[in-house]
């Protein structure tokens, strides 16, 4: 990629997505890897990795690069993205079928695709390797390259195939992308991605336009209303659960706040609405669990509220940090209550399984999917955890966690959702159609708009989708639906409805008889002792009433640098009492000469009693007064 110039980035910047500057450090990072450097670029959420490897492609006249990424939907939305710029791009994984993957990556050999996603988990098999090594990979970015560590928060052990693509493409530059590593998790990326001659470049982690604070409080709701009454525009209430979301919203409502409620077990069609119309501005404040953030990509959401707690700071900043994308002013508030210590610690313990759990949920696992010991290999099944769940009576929270250490020891992984779009054939000819047009006159619009999107009656299952129809015949999605059905129980069709059910992958081995499951004693007490950490840095976080918000988060996140902000609550807090300062001085020199007590200032000055404690000690130093043992104060006189 050498003979890139400065000039040509700059060049498709403008002409692919007409922005005309690069962020921060993208130019830099850019530059590294088209002077064939492997590099490890750190940024935060939302600052713009996936431009790096974009751009620098593109400027080439071809050649591929291949995107490792362990999300099937952000894979998905990437891949829409660049086809609605008209770049060839494909995605391989575990939600699409063989013949799927066969297509898609004939195109990658012979086509001319700019871009190949694929999940960690294909790697390894025998179809893509065999193809890969007829690609001509240009560059091989590995997103969310955190995930390739043990002492990451989100180890996947099917990352570590990825350096097998390295081996099979050495002369490659490698991009590992990540939002969150530690010093020892960056090292630990670049051994195990091979890096040759590697380069880290890190950006910083400031966020200077967010004004980060804590509230605590007894009601959160009062606070909560105050907060969004006081704060123009657009915003987010972060809630731990589903039940959560939906009352938080009610009570939004009923004080006459444009509010809407979001999680995980919403239709998708529904939530692409909400989600939508939150976009759009038609609603003002979207309540949501964690499911809320995938690919949003607002501007100007002025504030975000966490009504609870976070189980980390990496989470914490990723959801905070939807804050003022534009830069303009935005506030990151978290709510804290004096029983809420007590409950994560109750939660943490009733989340974290033992090991004969873990070892339960693995047979129910298979029980449930009906696999059989031996079976299942790189297999993936349709499942949804909360019906499991349910049927097996114990808590989604725990049987997660459970399948997240079975995930680090290789053996099943469960994916985010992966849609199936809806499927249609046509069983009748063309001509039994135009009969069945003008008999039901009522049909006619759907199956003319329906034959011009999807040209010509087939013979054959093809994808077809509900919104899209929706939006080109002026019906609601549910109107389509019902048309889709009315047309099958009228044997015109065949219909499959689309589904977006999350996937359950077996490892390598299959599913093993019970004995054979060994878990790491190291693996599971690292992770026990990790997500302890976490927690305890997040209430360090929360309880701190010291260092300056911004400050505590790029410390966290590695650097040693940072500066305090100005405007969290702590460097707000200190400046109003510096600016109260000379005033407070002056009324203890006035108390000192009353020969009052401590106890009497700390009555009469409405101050925090340790800044008072503070300033006394301070003027006791300069010899100004004295305390004597009962705590009374005293003017000492310079002259006597
Ligand atoms: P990340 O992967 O770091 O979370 P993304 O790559 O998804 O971030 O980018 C976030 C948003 O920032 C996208 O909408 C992207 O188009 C935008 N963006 C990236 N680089 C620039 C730039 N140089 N100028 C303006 N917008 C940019
Ligand atoms: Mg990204």
């Amino acid at each position: 990629m050498n003979t890139i110039s400065e000039r040509q980035l700059y060049e498709v910047l403008l002409r692919v997505w007409g922005y005309t500057s690069f962020r921060r450090t993208q130019l830099p990072t850019i530059m590294s890897i088209c002077e064939g450097h492997d590099t490890l670029a750190l940024m935060p959420t939302g600052a713009g990795k996936s431009l790096i490897y974009q751009v620098p492609t593109l400027a080439r006249e071809d050649g591929l690069c291949v995107v490792v990424t362990p999300l099937i939907s952000l894979m998905k939305d990437q891949v829409d993205k660049l086809r609605r710029k008209h770049i060839s791009a494909v995605a391989i994984h575990s939600g699409m079928t063989p013949r799927q993957i066969d297509i898609a990556l004939d195109n990658c050999v012979y086509g001319d695709t700019r871009f190949l996603y694929v999940s960690p988990e294909r790697i390894s098999t025998e179809i893509f390797r065999a193809r890969f090594e007829r690609m001509k990979p240009i560059l091989i970015a590995v997103d969310e390259a955190h995930c390739i560590s043990q002492w990451g928060y989100d180890f996947r052990p099917s990352y570590l195939r990825i350096a097998e693509l390295r081996k099979l493409a050495p002369q490659v530059p490698i991009l590992a992308l990540t939002a969150s590593a530690t010093d020892q998790v960056a090292e630990d990326i670049m051994q195990r991605l091979g890096f040759k001659n590697g380069r880290i470049i890190r950006s910083s982690f400031s966020r200077p336009n967010i004004s980060f604070s804590v509230r605590k409080v007894e009601n959160k709701n009062e606070q909560m209303l105050r907060i969004i009454n006081n704060v123009a525009g657009t915003g987010i209430v972060y809630v731990r659960t589903r039940e959560g979301a939906q009352q938080i919203a009610e009570i939004l409502r009923e004080q006459g706040v444009s509010a809407a409620y979001y999680h995980g077990g919403l239709e998708p069609a529904e939530r692409t609405l909400r989600q939508d119309d939150w976009t759009s501005g038609r609603c003002r404040v979207m309540v949501a669990t964690n499911a809320f953030g995938m690919g949003i990509d607002k501007p100007d959401v002025r504030f975000v509220v966490h009504y609870s707690i976070c189980d980390s700071l990496e989470h914490y900043y990723q959801e905070a940090g939807r804050a003022g994308r534009d830069e303009k002013k935005a506030y990151a508030v978290l709510l804290v209550s004096p029983d809420d210590k007590a409950r994560a610690k109750r939660m943490f313990s009733s989340e974290f399984p033992s090991l004969e759990f873990i070892k339960k949920v693995y047979e129910a696992v298979a029980n449930y999917l009906q696999v059989a010991v031996g079976d299942g290999a790189g297999i993936s099944y349709d499942f949804n955890v909360y019906e499991f769940c349910k049927r097996n009576r114990m808590f989604v929270g725990t049987v997660l966690n459970a399948i997240d250490i079975l995930r680090m020891n290789g053996y099943l992984t469960l994916t985010d959702e992966s849609e199936h779009p809806s499927r249609i054939m046509f069983t009748i000819s063309r001509d039994e159609l135009y009969k069945l047009r003008v008999e039901r006159g009522d049909l006619d619009h759907f199956i003319r708009t329906l034959l011009r999107m999807y040209d010509g009656v087939f013979s054959e299952f093809r994808a077809v989708s509900e919104s899209a129809l929706a939006t080109a015949t002026g019906y609601s999605i549910d109107r389509v639906r019902e048309l889709f059905r009315t047309l099958w129980q009228l044997r015109v069709i065949r219909y499959i409805p689309g589904r977006c059910t999350p996937l359950m992958i077996y490892g390598e081995s299959g599913r093993l008889p019970q004995e054979n499951l060994y878990i790491s004693p190291e693996s599971y007490k690292l992770r026990k002792d990790m997500a302890a950490e976490r927690y305890r840095r997040m209430f360090e976080y929360a309880e701190g009433e010291e260092m300056c918000r911004s400050r505590f988060i790029q410390n966290y996140f590695g650097e040693d640098e940072a500066e305090d902000c100005g405007v969290c609550d702590i460097c707000l807090a200190r400046k109003k009492q510096q600016k109260q300062r000379p005033d407070i001085e002056q009324r203890i020199m006035e108390f000192a000469q009353q020969e009052s007590s401590i106890r009497d200032v700390v009555r009469s000055v409405e101050t925090d009693p340790d800044v008072i404690a503070r300033i006394i000690d301070k003027l006791q130093a300069e010899g100004k007064i004295s305390v004597d043992s009962t705590g009374r104060l005293g003017i000492i006189d310079r002259n006597e």
